[in-house]
């Protein structure tokens, strides 16, 4: 744990925020754990301490240190009073530009001045968020990704006006989590989603223009290159209103067709298929 960054605050306490609070407190930093929703705090602690029941399993944490980590996590509703001692805020609240822009200006009105604002957005810019604050060479994101106990990659965003002593920091920070960070500059999809969403869209595409079916394109690109699920699986697992959102920031971010999502994606989201989530997208998982 490093000692000067030992307060951390984390907001939003769904599927990723609970992830990263978790991935913090068991590493012996002090988490105030942030949402609007009490019932998300309550759902949030329960996964956590689920999930570290996974690991005493496993052999990699014991009780004790499982009860050690749980008290360090401070679930609360007040954001500003759970920014107002911090060095350190990650947010991670639902991905929509509005709302992140008014958590970022709320935030910046609380927080400390000398401390680091990240985001854990997967595709909104960082350099607009940190537009908003009084502070942009402090804003900086922290690309965790899901589920965040398991995977060891932290994409560091690095908004046009973030410093090297805020990226080095970060950089510093996850490495001390068990993870391994890469930086990358802030534009649309930054590195992983710009890569993935159009392998994603070009599968969606080869479906509906018939050339083979969802298990036969995911069979092929399974062996094929050694990916350990197939792009359609992979799509339904993070959501295809997510897909299609990243998609739309690529598209609009680009100006360029060639990011255009498929018309069978955007029938499936109209349509309320959006993966595991809701128990259809390209499979069936209402069984
Ligand atoms: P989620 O819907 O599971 O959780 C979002 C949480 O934010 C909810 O509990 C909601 O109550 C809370 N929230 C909404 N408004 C708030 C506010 N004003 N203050 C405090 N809390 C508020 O979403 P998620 O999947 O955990 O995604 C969170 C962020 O992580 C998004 O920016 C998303 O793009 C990013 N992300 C998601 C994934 C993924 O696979 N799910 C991967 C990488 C990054």
């Amino acid at each position: 744990m490093i000692d000067s960054f030992k307060e951390v605050a984390v907001i939003g306490a769904g599927t990723m925020g609970n992830g990263i609070a978790h991935v913090f407190a068991q590493t012996g930093y002090h988490v105030n754990l942030i949402d609007i929703s009490q019932d998300a705090l309550d759902k949030a602690l329960a996964t956590i301490a689920k999930n570290m029941d996974r690991q005493i399993k496993k052999g990699g944490l014991t009780e004790e240190k499982k009860a050690e980590a749980l008290a360090r996590l401070n679930p609360m509703t007040d954001l500003a009073a759970g920014v107002s001692d911090r060095k350190l805020v990650v947010e991670a609240a639902t991905e929509n530009v509005d709302l992140k822009l008014k958590i970022f200006e709320q935030i910046d009105a609380a927080a400390p001045a000398d401390a680091i604002l990240a985001s854990n957005t997967s595709s909104i810019s960082i350099t607009k968020i940190a537009a908003v604050t009084n502070r942009p060479e402090k804003v900086i994101g922290m690309h965790f990704m899901n589920p965040v106990p398991i995977m060891k990659l932290v994409e560091v965003i690095l908004g046009y006006d973030t410093t090297d002593e805020v990226r080095d920091a970060v950089l510093e920070i996850s490495k001390d989590l068990g993870k391994v960070p890469v930086p990358a500059n802030d534009y649309p999809g930054f590195v992983a989603n710009r890569i993935l969403m159009p392998m994603i869209n070009e599968a969606i595409y080869t479906h509906y223009e018939g050339v083979a079916g969802v298990e036969e394109i995911d069979t092929i690109m399974k062996l094929g290159m050694a990916h350990p699920m197939g792009p359609l699986t992979l799509a339904d697992f993070i959501g295809l209103d997510v897909c299609l959102a990243i998609l739309n920031v690529l598209y609009e971010g680009f100006g360029n067709p060639k990011y255009a999502p498929c018309p069978l994606l955007v029938n499936m989201v109209t349509a309320g298929h959006l993966g595991r989530k809701t128990g259809k997208g390209f499979y069936d998982y209402s069984k």
